[in-house]
C-alpha cells in the first residue's frame, strides 16, 4: 500500500472555513504545498502531524489572508500530515504510526510517505524548518531544539524565549532535519488558544522575512536539558487535593509549575501511604530518583533546583505516558 501525497502550488480556496475535522474537504490526503516567494530557498513548515493539534492549520489560514495583501518574502514548502487523524479528532489513528515518529525509517506505509516528503524537502533545499504542534496540559510556548548552533537558537528565539534541548525520540520530524538546517518543533500551548496561534504565526513571519541567520540570537533564549522523566507506579492511587486517601498527593496547581524553577528543598509531592511510587528515569532508563528527590516524613522533597515541564493533572495522560519531566538549564 502506498499512501497518497497530493501536491499543491497554492493554498486551496476553501481553506478559510475548515477545521481539523473538515480539513479533508480541502486536503483529502497528506499534501505538499509549494508557494513561490521572493527569496527562493523556502521556509519549510509541517502541520497536523498530530490530528488533534490545529495550530498549524490556523497558521496556514492566517497566511492565506496575509498573502492577499502582501507578496510572500520567501518561498514556502509545507507538509500537511495526518489528515485522517484530524478528521477523526485524534492525535493518530489507532493501530497506525504517530506521524511525529516516522522520520528515521521503518517498514510501514507511513515511513514510505515520510521518505517521499524528506526527498521533496531535500530537493527544495529549505532555509529552515518549523514543525507546528499543540500540547496537552498548561505549558508556556516553547521550542524543542536538537543542537546548540546559533542559527537554531535564533530560529527558536523567534517563537519563544524558552526551549527544550532533546534528541528523544530521534524519529521526530524536527530532530531528523536538525543536522541539515535550523529546525525546531514549536509547542504552541493547548489546542484552540489564540495566543499560541499568534506566537506561531509571528515566528513564521519572522522566519519568512529573515534574509540570513546572523549566527547570534538577539532575543532572549533559555535552553533546558531534560534530565528526568517522572513516572508513577501503575497501581498507585493519586490525589490532587488535600485530605483524600491515596498513595501520592500532588498539588492541584501542579501544571502551573511548568517552566518555573522549583527550588532545592521545596516539597514536590506527599507519599501518604509511605510507598515509593514516584520514580525518575534518565534518557537511558536509569533510575535517577535519588538524584532529584529525598523523603522526609511523608514529603517528597527536591534535592536540587529543577524546572518541570509537561507536568499534567490528567490521570489518563499520567498512566499512559508520564507525570512530566524535570529539566535543568543547559550551560
Ligand atoms: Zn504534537
Amino acid at each position: 500500500m502506498t499512501l497518497p501525497l497530493d501536491e499543491f502550488d497554492a493554498l486551496p480556496d476553501g481553506l478559510a472555513g475548515v477545521d481539523p475535522r473538515s480539513v479533508r474537504s480541502v486536503f483529502p490526503n497528506s499534501a505538499l504545498i509549494r508557494l513561490e516567494g521572493r527569496r527562493k530557498a523556502p521556509l519549510a513548515l509541517s502541520v497536523l502531524l498530530h490530528g488533534n493539534e490545529p495550530v498549524g492549520l490556523s497558521v496556514l489560514q492566517r497566511l492565506q489572508v496575509w498573502m492577499k495583501t502582501h507578496p510572500l518574502p520567501r518561498s514556502l514548502i509545507v507538509f500537511v500530515g495526518n489528515v485522517h487523524a484530524a478528521e477523526a479528532g485524534v492525535r493518530k489513528l489507532p493501530g497506525r504510526p504517530d506521524y511525529n515518529r516516522i522520520w528515521k525509517g521503518g517498514a510501514e506505509p507511513e515511513h514510505d510517505l515520510a521518505a517521499r516528503v524528506l526527498a521533496a524537502f531535500d530537493a527544495a533545499a529549505p532555509f529552515a524548518h518549523i514543525d507546528l504542534h499543540n500540547n496537552t496540559g498548561a505549558n508556556p510556548h516553547y521550542s524543542c531544539v536538537h543542537n546548540d548552533r546559533e542559527d537554531t537558537r535564533q530560529l527558536a528565539s523567534f517563537f519563544s524565549p524558552l526551549a527544550m534541548y532533546t534528541h528523544n525520540p530521534p524519529s521526530m520530524f524536527s530532530n531528523s532535519r536538525a543536522d541539515v538546517i535550523p529546525a525546531i518543533t514549536a509547542e504552541c500551548g493547548q489546542a484552540g488558544e489564540a495566543a499560541g496561534e499568534d506566537a506561531a504565526f509571528e515566528a513564521v513571519m519572522a522566519a519568512l522575512h529573515l534574509d540570513h541567520f546572523r549566527g547570534a540570537a538577539d532575543r532572549e533564549l533559555t535552553v533546558y536539558d531534560v534530565t528526568g522523566r517522572i513516572e508513577v507506579a501503575d497501581d498507585a492511587s493519586l490525589a490532587f487535593e488535600h485530605g483524600v486517601k491515596a498513595d501520592l498527593e500532588l498539588p492541584a496547581k501542579l501544571e502551573s509549575w511548568n517552566f518555573f524553577d522549583r527550588p532545592e528543598g521545596s516539597t514536590f509531592a506527599r507519599r501518604l501511604s509511605g510507598r515509593q511510587v514516584l520514580t525518575v528515569y534518565d534518557d537511558a532508563r536509569n533510575d535517577v530518583t535519588d538524584r532529584f528527590f529525598k523523603v522526609e516524613g511523608d514529603r517528597v522533597i527536591l534535592t536540587r533546583t529543577a524546572t518541570p515541564a509537561m507536568l499534567t493533572v490528567d490521570e489518563a495522560a499520567i498512566r499512559n505516558d508520564c507525570l512530566g519531566y524535570l529539566m535543568e538549564r543547559r550551560g
